[in-house]
């Protein structure tokens, strides 16, 4: 190699570092945000072919559109619950839209803006089954919920013993909570995530939801733990969405063929970013 090659080599080698020293910061690239979201729970994170829709996702494009990513240049990444904290801490997503209660587990591992919607646990039985009416009723039932939800762990806490499988995705649950062998009876999270599954066509008078709600579960944007400055940006991001009338045309487009009505207290104020 002659030394001007070499010369050319370095100069390359040592900008190639610059460039990815920089990007190992904390800089987050806005114009091509990852995105972190649910792909089957109907209304709220959906993926049919290439198509991504639910409430969830208006909510996301509407966030990366203010941060400057185009809808083209997001790119959305399959955020089922167990996984959500290891996607931001791993840099594999810049942010996690997928039904994510904000809580203080959680935040010892990542930071939250929001909340950006209120919703809270329920249940959803067989259409025919009136053996289950509410969270009191749960005695010898089979229960299914989701690995690293809220939702397991609480119906864990609030009925000692419950006889509770999780699986990897709500989805499955209701295959199994429809299926004629009945291995499970009963499927609990989130009311609004129920009311999506309800009012799919394949599960329309299969299935009902019941006993009302028994939690509050704050929606938040799941970030990089400390990334102060994201956090603010996606905050102002939500409180704009909820300001223009974008957030109730999101509610309305993706929640209301459901016939869901969000509780009191919707939409939430976003906290400050700490
Ligand atoms: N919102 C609850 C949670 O974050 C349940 C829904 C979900 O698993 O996505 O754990």
């Amino acid at each position: 190699m002659s030394l001007k090659k070499l010369g050319a080599a370095l100069a390359a080698t040592t900008l190639a570092l610059t460039l990815s020293a920089c990007g190992s910061g904390s800089s987050t690239n806005l114009q091509a945000l990852k995105i972190g979201i649910k792909i089957d729970q109907p209304g709220l994170g959906l993926k049919d072919g290439d198509t991504y829709s639910g409430f969830d996702v208006d909510v996301a494009t509407y966030i990366a559109n203010k941060l400057g990513t185009t809808t083209d240049k997001i790119t959305f990444i399959p955020a089922p619950s167990a996984q959500r904290e290891t996607l931001i801490e791993s840099g594999q997503v810049d942010l996690v839209v997928a039904t994510y209660s904000i809580t203080d587990a959680r935040k010892e591992k990542v930071s939250f803006a929001g909340p950006y919607f209120i919703a809270g646990q329920s249940l959803l039985v067989r259409a025919d089954d009136d053996s289950i009416t509410g969270i009191d009723s749960l005695a010898g039932k089979k229960l299914c919920s989701v690995t690293g939800s809220t939702s397991a762990q609480q119906i864990k806490d609030k009925v000692p013993g419950v006889n509770l499988q999780e699986f990897s995705t709500y989805s499955e649950c209701v295959a199994a909570l429809t299926a004629s062998a009945k291995t499970i009876d009963a499927l609990t999270t989130d009311d609004t995530i129920l009311a999506g599954f309800a009012a799919q066509a394949a599960n329309l008078g299969k299935v009902k939801l019941v006993g009302g709600t028994f939690s509050t579960e704050n929606y938040g944007v799941g970030l990089k733990k400390g990334n102060t400055d994201l956090c603010t940006k996606v905050t102002e991001a939500i409180k704009a969405m909820i300001a223009d009338g974008s957030w109730q045309k999101a509610v309305d487009t993706n929640l209301g063929p459901a016939g869901f009505t969000p509780r009191a207290g919707n939409p939430p104020t976003p906290a400050a970013c700490s």
